[in-house]
């Protein structure tokens, strides 16, 4: 996921390095070529246009500052307007006052609707709410068990009529089939039982059509929902925005979920749909666990765009999956590079694959952008062998790798049955990683030399 556009901008950025001061053609050129890069990542073209605009702008009028080279200053206003195209500030889920708050999932089927209500259930849970599930989708044959199985899984209780009697609580009252009735039944449910949120899983069709709209807003009108979340597949690009549209005027949404974001997405669909319904992209979804699921951070997606990594997620994913003072340390060791040593690197690569692919770990860690070819490479076996290598080194050597000389090389590569580039290649990547580490603990931009102020 914006793989094609990170590297672009990377490569972009790059060509001013070094330049004392930057003239009209530099900036015409490097908006030109922010441009290729969005419309490659499928960007909307009215998204594009404004976006290039405003950095054009801001870039011409830029200030001489103290502090920033002219190539940094570009970095920081394309920061900045990717934080914006992608709606600013991250936006929450609003809470009813009086419970329970109803939440109501809209989209095309197959968007990943039933699996998000799933991930939210688990979500909300993890938050300290009592989530309902309401299976509203009495159209795809199997929706209402692919919901039970969901919410078996995420532990989190499921609202769905009966079968053969689609009417939930109230078998005998003949509005068979009818998910209106079912979803204003769970509310009554939700309000008896003390659920504090209702997520309604509505239905979906393969396009849109009247009949799904018309269908979707009776049980807006129903349920009165206090968030109406429009869930679309991130994958299918460009047509995001159309059908975002046909959403927006059909039933109306408060904020949208991008799903399969791990897909082979170009992300075109996350850089356009915010700007161009003004509704904010609330939550991502990346897989098909229960866990692969986030709120969605503006600031941190750019972040992730421009190669400076995305500690902060990561932090946080370590705390739900270790307990707080292991979490602390982890985040003390990350942000803390100089204290980073190979023992470091060895023990959290073990606890790290605790939190998931190495691949996806990685790609979170600041400086990381540039090795994306090498991130691809990763199989979890390499770090088996990475394991043995830092295990065949002396403790004096893991505190210090710079005292690997020649020999020491060759006497590890040896103890860890490896040759002795593969030593090489690690220790220099640990290097990287440490040098990309300090310069974001000084609050610089990795890669690009001397944006930090150290
Ligand atoms: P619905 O018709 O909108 O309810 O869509 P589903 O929840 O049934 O999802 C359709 C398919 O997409 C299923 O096979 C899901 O497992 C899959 N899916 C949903 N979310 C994600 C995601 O974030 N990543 C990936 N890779 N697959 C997903």
């Amino acid at each position: 996921m914006f793989d094609t556009l990170s590297d672009r901008l990377a490569a972009t950025f790059k060509s001013l390095r070094g330049k004392g001061r930057l003239s009209e053609q530099d900036i015409d050129a490097t908006c030109r070529e922010i441009r290729i890069a969005l419309l490659e990542a499928d960007v909307a073209l009215p998204a594009v246009r404004q976006f290039v605009a405003a950095v054009k702008q801001r870039s011409l009028g830029a200030e001489v500052s103290q502090a920033l080279n002219p190539a940094q200053q570009v970095v920081k206003i394309v920061n900045e307007e990717l934080i914006s195209i992608l709606g600013g500030q991250t936006r929450r889920i609003r809470f009813a006052k009086r419970p329970p708050t109803v939440i109501m999932l809209a989209g095309l089927q197959g968007s990943g609707k039933t699996t998000l209500a799933g991930k939210l259930g688990h979500w909300l849970k993890g938050q300290g709410h009592s989530p309902l599930l309401v299976a509203a989708d009495l159209q795809r044959p199997n929706a209402v068990t692919q919901l039970q199985v969901v919410g078996e899984r995420a532990g989190v209780a499921v609202f769905a009529p009966e079968p053969g009697n689609a009417t939930g609580r109230t078998p005998t009252d003949g509005h068979s089939g009818d998910p209106i009735k079912v979803a204003r039944d769970s509310l009554q449910h939700a309000r008896d039982k003390m659920y504090d949120v209702v997520v309604v899983d509505t239905a979906g069709r393969l396009g849109i059509d009247a009949e799904l709209m018309r269908q979707a807003a009776d049980i807006r009108d129903a349920v009165g929902p206090d968030e109406i979340l429009f869930v679309v597949d991130a994958m299918i690009g460009q047509d995001a925005v159309a059908t975002a549209q046909a959403f927006l005027d059909g039933v109306g949404f408060d904020g949208v979920v991008l799903t399969k974001l791990d897909g082979d997405a170009r992300g075109g669909a996350a850089l356009s749909v915010a700007q161009m319904t003004g509704r904010q992209v609330m939550f991502a979804s990346n897989g098909e666990k229960l866990d692969d699921f986030d709120v969605f951070h503006p600031d941190r997606m750019a972040s992730r765009i421009l190669g400076m990594g995305d500690v902060l997620s990561l932090i946080e994913q370590a705390e739900r999956t270790f307990d707080a003072q292991q979490a602390e340390q982890m985040a003390r060791k990350i942000m803390g590079g100089d204290q980073f040593t190979l023992d470091d690197f060895l023990s959290q690569m073990e606890q790290l694959r605790k939190l998931g692919s190495m691949q996806k770990i990685l790609g979170m860690l600041p400086g990381m952008a540039e090795m994306r070819q090498q991130l691809n490479q990763i199989d979890e076996k390499e770090i088996d062998r990475v394991s043995a290598i830092i295990r065949s080194m002396t403790p004096a050597e893991r505190q210090d790798p710079k005292i690997l000389n020649g020999s020491r090389r060759a006497r590890i590569a040896r103890g860890s049955g490896v040759s002795v580039s593969a030593v090489n290649n690690l220790v220099e990547r640990f290097f990287e990683a440490q040098k990309a580490m300090r310069t974001m603990t000084r609050g610089g931009i990795p890669g690009i030399p001397g944006f930090g102020p150290g």
